[in-house]
């Protein structure tokens, strides 16, 4: 917002800016949102800062208003994010233009289509700084990447009493395929515990490493807790330990820039439709010679190189994992998307997160002195904030706030175990992205405010 005032500010978000929700702004709210907004772009400095209230624009859903007439206010970002026009015309650009398979047709269209999709992996290379496009298998989402990588590498390297050292704070994708595994496999799970606030106790896992574990496989930034794990130092110990190191990165990727030759991790995996692209879009990076030496995943077309009756054998990497027709307006959608962020500054992305982060516990905080927040202070995580309000279950949260256009998860948000560590049935979440203003966070705050009035009565 630079130097304009307040009144410019919310004068020029409700005349400017799609779908900003101006109307609920109070004065002295909107001085703190304006100095919270000024603070995420000076923190961007590095680069050019982020200017969420001009990028809003990018996202024609922002556009729309609900069944009340309110409009989108969208603080569900961790479950999926909003995608920008470049994403939807990287999809329709395909299906209008030039749809038709790829890596077999020898005409135009079908060379066009091979041409973007190849490209779309160079872009997720860029994204993640891997050293080369081979390392890039496209999937349909994190959970998938995840549970290639238990079946391929897995049913090949875990046998009887082999240790997989997970966190109690992973998502039920990192969770339950490495349970499918030690079932069949006979083998074991460890957990590294977690503190009362959230973080990774560090000497039980130094313990935990002791028994020699095959594999460690942790999320880098919490869907729950949003604890930002030191994913670097994590890896080292498991590396000096002997364990291959699988990283979570579903909440990472769309949030920060994310490094995997600076992690040094074996295995990386995200989902596209978190980072702006589009559904059925994700991707596994892994060493190359970890996927030259694993088995394929799925058999059948593209994955092949020579087919007799009886065998067969693998085409080169990343297409002995790609069996079949892909989705390929997603991956070319999910690459659109990759450009996006990496146009915007993953930089700047983090330090606008972390500061409405902030803006927001304080904000919740001060607003609702009863409510319970859970995990790590801003600048120890990502975007995005679990709470609950004593007595009301987070469904009646979700659907008051609903009614203001307000869109929360409320839930277990796929992490039961979490939930149990901290004696919880449920919470509601609040999550952000690039698109998010700090004028949105006063709208939960008020919202929230009416919630509690509600349920005093
Ligand atoms: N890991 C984490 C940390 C997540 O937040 C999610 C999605 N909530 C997943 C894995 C699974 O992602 P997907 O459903 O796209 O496979």
């Amino acid at each position: 917002m630079g130097d304009r005032t307040m009144a410019e500010t919310a004068t020029t978000t409700s005349r400017v800016h799609a779908g900003t929700p101006a109307r609920s702004v109070e004065p002295a709210r909107a001085a703190d949102a304006a100095r919270a907004a000024d603070a995420a772009r000076a923190a961007g400095a590095a680069g050019a800062p982020l200017d969420p209230y001009r990028l809003r624009t990018d996202f024609p859903i922002l556009n729309t208003v609900n069944r009340f007439g309110k409009p989108l206010i969208y603080l569900d970002s961790a479950a999926t994010s909003l995608k920008p026009r470049a994403v939807i015309e990287a999809v329709d650009g395909y299906n209008r233009e030039y749809s038709s398979n790829i890596h077999r047709g020898i005409y135009e269209i079908a060379e066009r289509a091979t041409g973007a999709y190849e490209a779309a992996r160079a872009s997720t290379a860029r994204l993640l700084n891997a050293p080369e496009a081979a390392e890039i298998v496209f999937v349909r989402n994190a959970t998938e990447a995840i549970n290639l990588v238990a079946y391929s590498w897995g049913r090949r390297n875990i046998g009887r009493g082999d240790t997989i050292v997970l966190t109690e704070m992973e998502h039920h994708a990192n969770l339950v395929p490495w349970q499918l595994l030690v079932q069949e496999k006979d083998g074991d799970l460890e957990f590294i515990p977690i503190t009362d606030d959230g973080l990774l106790r560090l000497e039980v896992y130094e313990a935990l490493l002791h028994l020699g574990p095959k594999l460690v496989a942790f999320t880098h930034v919490s869907n729950m807790l949003g604890t930002l794990n030191p994913v670097r130092r994590l890896t080292e110990m498991a590396h000096a330990a002997g364990a291959l190191v699988l990283v979570d990165g579903a909440q990472a990727v769309p949030h920060m820039p994310v490094d995997v030759q600076a992690i040094g991790a074996d295995f990386y995996v995200f989902s596209g439709h978190k980072m702006l692209g589009p559904t059925g879009s994700g991707a596994l990076w892994a060493r190359r010679e970890l996927l030259e030496a694993m088995p394929p995943f799925l058999a059948g077309g593209d994955m092949i190189r020579e087919v007799h009756l009886r065998r067969s054998d693998w085409n080169e990497i990343p297409y002995k994992f790609e069996a079949g027709t892909p989705d390929i307006a997603a991956a070319i959608g999910m690459g659109a998307a990759a450009e996006y962020l990496m146009d915007l500054g993953l930089d700047a992305v983090q330090a606008h997160e972390r500061e409405l982060t902030r803006y927001a516990m304080e904000t919740l905080r001060r607003e609702i002195p009863s409510i319970e927040l859970y995990g790590p202070e801003a600048g120890a995580r990502g975007g995005l904030v679990a709470f609950n309000l004593p007595g009301i279950h987070p469904h009646d949260v979700a659907q008051i706030l609903d009614r203001s256009g307000i869109c929360v998860r409320a839930g277990h948000h796929c992490t039961m175990p979490l939930h149990e560590r901290f004696d919880l049935a449920a919470t509601a979440r609040a999550s952000f992205d690039v698109y998010t203003i700090p004028e949105e966070i006063d709208a939960l705050a008020a919202g929230l405010r009416e919630v509690v009035r509600i349920f005093d009565r």
